[in-house]
């Protein structure tokens, strides 16, 4: 094996559905660069907190949200409440490159293809467990490119 997950992803890991967990760990095996998991299951606390970066408390307020969370000059970070890391069905991983984490604001398109490299070690082990994924860099509306999540 080549690369080795940290105990901080590993410990993300565990909190993550079982096929989820295989699916990380085999991503991992296929994927020609190494990547850490950097969040795995959330609470609704957690979430409410994550809602409320880049938001005002009126908007906070209006979703349900402690308005002591929001946090508004920040960068927005989610866009649900019901975030399929409440379910455990999704993580967030981060590619190592030159031994550090990577996780650029703005990815330029060789970050792009950086990410891409790891989401396609992601699709190639959900093809062979036999489980339905999604990479957030797929999406239209608003891409994530950290994420991956599993189709109920
Ligand atoms: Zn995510």
């Amino acid at each position: 094996m080549k690369f080795k997950f940290s105990q901080r992803s590993m410990a993300r890991i565990e909190t993550v559905d079982d096929k989820v967990q295989a699916l990380c760990h085999l991503a991992l095996d296929r994927s020609p660069i190494d990547f850490a998991i950097v969040q795995g299951r959330r609470t609704q606390d957690e979430q409410m907190r994550l809602y409320g970066k880049g938001r005002t408390a009126a908007e906070c307020m209006k979703a349900g949200v402690p308005t002591a969370y929001a946090k508004p000059k920040e960068q927005k970070v989610t866009w649900t409440l019901k975030s399929n890391h409440l379910s455990g069905r999704a993580v967030d991983f981060a590619p190592i490159v030159d031994g550090k984490i990577f996780m650029p604001d703005r990815p330029t398109a060789a970050d792009i293809a950086i990410y891409k490299q790891v989401a396609d070690a992601f699709k190639s082990a959900a093809a062979e467990l036999g489980i339905t994924i999604q990479w957030g860099g797929d999406w239209t509306r608003t891409k994530d490119f950290p994420h991956i999540e599993m189709e109920a």
